[in-house]
């Protein structure tokens, strides 16, 4: 099928109470992994690529990737820059066939960030583009205590910016956790109730899946999934370099078991998300 935007995916999601996985994908064997993962539990997906990705150049080849891959299967599946930052990266992104697009004003005083953001999604709209924002800071440290922001707050940068999908800080942070997090469901819930365009959850990794479920039932139809995923990714090279030894093996042959072990986890996310793994 087409690359499709979040309107191809999201609004349905939040209707039916569940959410669309986002995983970060850097490479052929993350691509593959993501989509083989959304086939076996036959959901729709996002391919998300960060910010990075498109300074050092790679974004141009990932996204290649993605749309040649997703077209072979019958699956919804949307291609998202993830945390652009700057008008060049939404630029780019609309040159490489994204569908959809964030704009990360978050660091910015809130005023400040509903007008650049707005910038965004006018520039995104023109060219038939979603676009992400983030309202509050999703922080990357624990030690960052920025606010959360009001649901009042919330809906007023939904209205004024007219984004069609919204990250809304409500205690998750991105990376693994150092102490248990503490998750604002009820935030959640009064901004779920507040605003109606589906809600992002940032900082999906490591955070606990009935405080993740919780939280989607709110209206949080996008749920990021970036850290664990790549922890996977790294710890499955680790162990079969160590199955290996100094044996030499072909790096395609390689690959195969370490695809198939983050396609596991990328599957186990797909289902918490859908609702249709049980919450314990
Ligand atoms: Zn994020």
């Amino acid at each position: 099928m087409p690359l499709v935007d979040f309107n191809g995916i999201l609004p349905q999601a939040r209707a039916e109470g569940r959410a669309v996985c986002a995983f970060n994908v850097v490479n052929c064997e993350t691509v593959t992994a993501v989509l083989q993962a959304a086939e076996r539990e036959k959901q729709p997906v996002i391919c998300q690529v960060f910010r990075r990705l498109f300074d050092t150049g790679k974004a141009h080849y990932v996204a290649a990737l993605v749309r040649h891959l997703a077209e072979q299967t019958d699956l919804n599946v949307a291609l998202h820059l993830d945390h652009g930052q700057t008008l060049k990266q939404i630029k780019q992104a609309i040159d490489y066939g994204f569908t959809s697009v964030m704009f990360d004003g978050s660091t910015l005083p809130y005023e400040e960030n509903i007008k650049q953001t707005s910038v965004a999604v006018k520039l995104a709209h023109d060219a038939g583009l979603t676009i992400e924002g983030e309202v509050g800071h999703i922080p990357y440290t624990e030690n960052d205590k920025t606010p959360l922001p009001t649901a009042q707050e919330v809906l007023e940068f939904a209205n004024e910016t007219g984004v069609d999908a919204l990250a809304a800080a409500v205690g998750t942070s991105h990376g693994f956790y150092k102490t248990a997090p503490v998750i604002q469901t009820d935030l959640a819930k009064e901004i779920g109730e507040l605003v109606k365009i589906p809600l992002v959850l940032h900082g999906g990794s490591d955070t606990p899946d009935d405080k993740v479920q919780q939280v989607i039932t709110s209206g949080f139809a996008k749920l990021n999934i970036a850290t664990e995923f790549m922890a996977e990714f790294l710890h499955a090279v680790r162990d079969e370099i160590q199955t290996h030894g100094e044996n030499f093996v072909p790096v395609d042959l390689f690959m195969d078991p370490i695809v198939n072990r983050i396609s596991e986890l990328a599957g186990r996310k797909i289902r918490l998300a859908s609702m249709t793994q049980p919450v314990h």
